[in-house]
């Protein structure tokens, strides 16, 4: 870890004795954009804009075709059409984004259960501890993109650092289809040169702000005292303090807020015995399992979901004593509630199973155990 000793007025007590992390920040290339020219061949190669065409619709991600004229996610439909006239506007499938965001955060369980996603795409993992034992966490990132393009087709870049904030800094840097590593030590040097713009954690106004402030980089930023970016910027001063040094502690969080886990299906056939409803759930009940089990959680509530063919849904939930998360598990604490549905007096088209009062996995089953429902 670099040691700074110029800062004599701040107090590193935080910040002294750092962790020795291997963080992975992990961004899809153009998602949106990316995941509608592969469904269709036709927009391949052309500048997309995923998002209304409409007057007052907005840029939700472009194709890098579409980047060269200049367009960019956020910007308004009017203004993008205006810079590239052939760009050709697609809706967004925010149910295709999710089943692949779902398939991405297979491929990353594979490695660790740290996993702090940021949005659909992107997500930063902890792999210090990771379940194949690999060293290098950029050896880690490359598996990881090359099973996300197996899994999904679709390229993905990563930044590899000892903290979020440069591993997050860094996964831009060989974008698309790329990774880029900030070894220990380099952090500060590598912050010193970044455009203010580009810090996560500055958005446009405050970027604005510190513009006017003088403040044009990294190395810019480092000049200025804690107290004054406290006064100036309030509770986010002290994060520009030390990122501005290339230091932030801030743990990667496992989806601790996250809720509920579950999975569900629309079958092909509409379903009507207790039998066949059994036997497809199965493969449900597995998934939610297998997620729980990566997460090394379990669920003290377990809820069926029942969809009918006219499209009514009702749900069904049962509360244990403890939380589960094996199959069998879940499988014992539907089956009531299974079992009561029938006979129905209409064909089920989707079922699904879900998890929620989420916690901790009891400490007696250890985690190479749950491993073996992860894998
Ligand atoms: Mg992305």
């Amino acid at each position: 870890m670099s040691e700074t000793n110029s800062d004599q007025n701040a107090s590193a007590d935080d910040h002294a004795a750092q962790p020795t992390r291997k963080i992975v920040h992990v961004d899809m290339d153009a998602f949106y954009a990316s995941v509608e020219q592969r469904d269709n061949p036709d927009l391949r190669g052309k500048p997309v804009a995923v998002g209304g065409s409409r007057e007052r619709g907005v840029v939700a991600a472009a194709s890098y075709e579409a980047r060269q004229f200049g367009v960019k996610s956020a910007m308004p439909s009017v203004t993008a059409r205006r810079k590239c006239p052939e760009l050709i506007f697609v809706k967004p499938r925010f149910d295709v984004y999710k089943t692949v965001s779902a398939q991405i955060h297979e491929v990353f369980a594979r490695y660790t259960a740290l996993i702090e996603p940021l949005s659909l795409d992107e997500a930063y993992l902890d792999v210090t501890e990771n379940y194949e034992g690999i060293e290098l966490a950029s050896e880690v990132a490359l598996q990881i993109r090359r099973g996300i393009q197996e899994a999904t087709g679709l390229t993905a870049s990563a930044g590899i650092s000892y903290n979020k904030f440069l591993a997050k800094m860094a996964s831009s840097q060989r974008k698309p289809n790329g990774q880029f590593v900030i070894p220990p030590g380099r952090g500060e040097a590598f912050v010193a040169t970044l455009p203010i713009g580009k810090f996560f954690g500055v958005g446009p106004a405050t970027a604005e702000r510190m513009r006017l402030l003088g403040i044009e980089t990294g190395a810019d930023l480092r000049e200025r005292s804690l107290e004054f970016l406290q006064q100036t910027f309030g509770k986010s001063g002290p994060y520009f303090y030390w990122v501005a040094r290339g230091i932030d502690n801030r743990p990667v969080r496992s989806d601790r807020v996250r809720k509920s886990v579950g999975a569900e299906n629309t079958f092909v056939t509409d379903l009507t015995t207790l039998e066949e409803a059994r036997q497809l759930l199965v493969p449900i009940i597995d998934k939610v399992s297998r997620h729980a089990a990566s997460k090394g959680i379990g669920g003290q509530t377990v809820t069926l979901k029942v969809k009918y063919a006219d499209f009514e849904q009702i749900t069904r939930s049962r509360s244990l004593s403890v939380p589960v998360h094996l199959s069998k598990d879940i499988a014992s604490a539907i089956e009531p509630a299974l079992t009561n549905l029938f006979p129905t007096p209409k064909a089920i088209r989707l079922l699904g199973v879900t998890l929620s009062a989420l916690e901790a996995s009891n400490e007696k089953t250890p985690i190479v155990h749950q491993l073996a429902f992860a894998i």
